[in-house]
């Protein structure tokens, strides 16, 4: 079962997340690194649904080098305190889906960091696929990317 569901943004074979990297994006990416970054969910699971992302095209947790490895926890713990900061969420799912069989949709490592608010499942298996989202995504990322901005460079 997949992490989480819900995801890519396919331009042919073209891989999303290195479109995001080079600036295709900009809309969605709310934090920046020379070895991370960090974009909203276009799909979101819930509101606030980020991605932390290495900036090279590494398939795998393990084709990451030590350093990518650090600057994506890095990017991880900026996006909890964010999301903690700005939507006062009661938790958080953090989690990466490898391969196929366990739900990834592109072959370019990422965690997903999914605020929870307690009560949040009661109605999410009764509407499915529906999903609820007060703010629509620009707003929420206008919003996440000047909290990041205070916290100074990634
Ligand atoms: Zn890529």
């Amino acid at each position: 079962m997949a992490y989480v569901s819900g995801m890519p943004s396919v331009k042919g074979n073209e891989c999303f997340l290195c479109a995001a990297a080079r600036g295709d994006e900009e809309s969605l990416v709310v934090d920046r690194g020379t070895l991370a970054f960090t974009l909203m969910n276009r799909f979101p699971y819930t509101s606030g649904h980020l991605m932390t992302v290495p900036v090279r095209h590494a398939p795998d947790v393990l084709a990451m080098t030590a350093d990518e490895g650090s600057a994506i926890f890095a990017a991880t713990q900026r996006a909890i305190r964010v999301v903690t900061d700005v939507m006062h969420p009661d938790g958080f799912n953090i989690g990466i889906n490898q391969g196929n069989a366990a739900g990834a949709s592109t072959e370019h490592v990422h965690v997903h960091v999914v605020p929870r608010w307690a009560g949040d499942t009661n109605f999410m298996p009764v509407l499915g696929d529906v999903k609820v989202l007060p703010q629509d995504l620009a707003t929420t990322a206008a919003t996440l990317r000047e909290a990041f901005a205070r916290l100074g460079p990634l």
